[in-house]
């Protein structure tokens, strides 16, 4: 879900709309497939699967610009937890639970997790490319040092031929 106007920290943005469950059909909905239940507190949760719950297409992020809070009579709202930008997608930070059960570090496409996998990729490139290049300058070293052991570089003059390998 994207921001079609500037939202003020602290503004409402969108309600977490749905039927409230018990936690326990909850569980059995969760483990039927259901992705969108919002747990209030140790008994209630908001089902909120329905289309017209705008809330749930806001996606999950480990830097989110939205937060939910619980307004009276268990209602949950998603406030701008910074300013926010027209465009600008909206997102929340799912919690711990649905993170480590539906989408993991591995998978999250957050902007956070997408820059830290590149930044690993691009550090374990880097290091390879050094592992290569250690190994190429010791190959090199090496063939000196079996060519001639005591001779001393020659510019301008080729090495023969019998003494590359
Ligand atoms: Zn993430």
């Amino acid at each position: 879900m994207f921001a079609v106007k500037p939202y003020r920290r602290r503004e409402y943005v969108v309600t977490y709309r749905g039927r409230k469950i018990a936690n326990a059909e909850a569980d059995r909905l969760e483990a039927r497939g259901s992705r969108y239940m919002f747990e209030i507190n140790s008994r209630w949760t908001i089902d909120g699967s329905s289309r017209w719950n705008r809330a749930r297409y806001v996606n999950h992020s480990c830097r989110p610009n939205v937060e939910a809070i619980e307004r009276r009579g268990g209602v949950i709202v998603y406030v701008a937890r910074k300013r926010i930008r027209p465009d600008e997608e909206i997102t929340v930070d799912y919690g711990k639970d649905y993170f480590a059960a539906f989408i993991t570090k591995s998978r999250c496409q957050c902007d956070k997790c997408r820059e830290r996998r590149a930044g690993l990729q691009s550090r374990y490139r880097a290091r390879v490319q050094r592992a290569l290049s250690r190994k190429k300058a010791m190959r090199k070293r090496s063939g000196i040092v079996g060519a001639k052991p005591a001779a001393k570089p020659r510019p301008r003059r080729k090495t023969k031929s019998k003494n590359k390998r």
